[in-house]
């Protein structure tokens, strides 16, 4: 069971972003005293009490001053019982690593950290509107590496505008020489709402074409295998076990609770989301309600959902999990399963299980299409 809190605030929209954030800070304080009352009538929403893991997630969770923060994780530890070797980490952008952010985040009981670098080469950054240079999200891993954090992840981004082969290198090379424990790498995609999407409408953007973006794709996995990293998630690599606690946790369907605008929840049977949206989400709970929508999982769903986070990871699908819960669907499946193992697209594993290779991964939402039932 995990804690997820939305801190949706940032200092400005990066352009490939489309996460729900706001770029006035207006809000902060109002927010963070609605985060806590939610918590307040949450407490009971998973069974049970010890917490595994506590994510802060955003939008800039960085930008939080101590005091703010502070407010937030005591009344975590009011709220719940977070277990002794619980995962705590922070999403955090290059520009707010400081020596002295890094020092209350220890003393708060933050163990991880996650920084947004998405590249270290400034003219990729300028193009995506971060406010950071390469130099400075360098610094950033060093400073953190250096002030006791041992478990250090970046966040990099493949196929920005204007990036090629050399430069895709040149990141990689700058990441080889750091401590970090943990890469996240994302193929850019052109989501709603983002400065990518209205540009690519108005025909100003046009991302780099499929084959280009698999090369690449392939190439970073390669790359970051042979420096150390395990490729256990599409998009997650990790030295020494150090995966995400936290969103492993997603990805094998594990309980969570999301606090705040715009957070998801999953109870075992049902998903619930609150507003996306800082004022709404302030004004509905300081008039004593969550403003939030809820959708009961039919079995259906459990099944697609199940092939749809297990197959994320290295460790795949267990088959007698599908059997069990629909036995008719898993003879289907299991017949998908067998043509693409044969394609190459997926691999039975040593323990019995059955999961996607790099190459399944790369055409993992079609591959995902085909196996849903309806
Ligand atoms: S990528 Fe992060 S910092 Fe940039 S707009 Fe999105 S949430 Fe904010």
């Amino acid at each position: 069971m995990g804690i997820y809190v939305h801190i949706p605030f940032c200092r400005s929209k990066c352009f490939y972003c489309g996460f729900y954030s706001v770029v006035s800070l207006q809000w902060k304080e109002a927010y963070i005293a609605a985060l806590c009352r939610e918590m307040e009538w949450r407490k009971n929403y998973l069974p049970g009490s010890g917490m595994e893991s506590l994510y802060l997630g955003g939008g800039t969770p960085s930008l939080l001053d101590k005091d703010e923060l502070e407010i937030i994780v005591h009344k975590i530890h009011e709220t719940w019982v977070l277990n002794s070797d619980a995962e705590c980490s922070i999403e955090m952008n290059p520009e707010d690593v400081s020596t002295d952010k890094l020092k209350v985040l220890k003393e708060l009981g933050f163990n991880r950290i996650t920084i947004g670098i998405q590249s270290f080469n400034d003219e990729l950054l300028k193009r995506i509107n971060r406010r950071h240079t390469g130099k400075m999200a360098v610094e950033a891993v060093e400073r953190a590496v250096n002030s006791g954090f041992q478990n250090v992840g970046i966040d990099l981004i493949i196929g920005l505008p204007g990036s090629h082969p050399e430069s895709l290198v040149h990141d990689l090379e700058i990441l080889n020489n750091l401590s970090v424990s943990h890469v996240s790498v994302y193929i850019l995609s052109i989501d709603s709402n983002s400065v990518f999407e209205k540009l690519a409408k108005k025909g100003k953007f046009r991302p780099l074409d499929d084959d280009t973006l698999a090369e690449q794709y392939l190439f970073v996995c390669d790359y970051l295998k042979n420096i150390g990293f395990e490729h256990y998630e599409i998009s997650n690599f990790a030295k020494n076990f150090k995966y995400s606690k936290h969103n492993t946790s997603y990805w094998q369907q594990q309980s969570y609770i999301g606090l705040g605008a715009a957070a998801h929840s999953y109870n075992g049977h049902s998903r619930q989301w609150n507003v996306a949206n800082v004022k709404t989400y302030i004004e509905s709970i300081n008039n004593g309600i969550l403003s939030f929508e809820q959708e009961d999982l039919r079995l259906e769903d459990q099944y697609n959902e199940y092939c749809m986070t297990n197959f994320r990871t290295c460790w795949g699908i267990a088959p007698d999990d599908l059997a069990r819960m629909q036995p008719f669907w898993w003879r289907e499946t299991e017949g998908k399963i067998r043509n693409y193992i044969r394609q190459g697209l997926m691999k039975p594993c040593p323990d019995g299980r059955i999961r996607m290779t790099e190459r399944g991964w790369l055409l993992s939402d079609a591959v995902l299409a085909e196996l849903f039932v309806v």
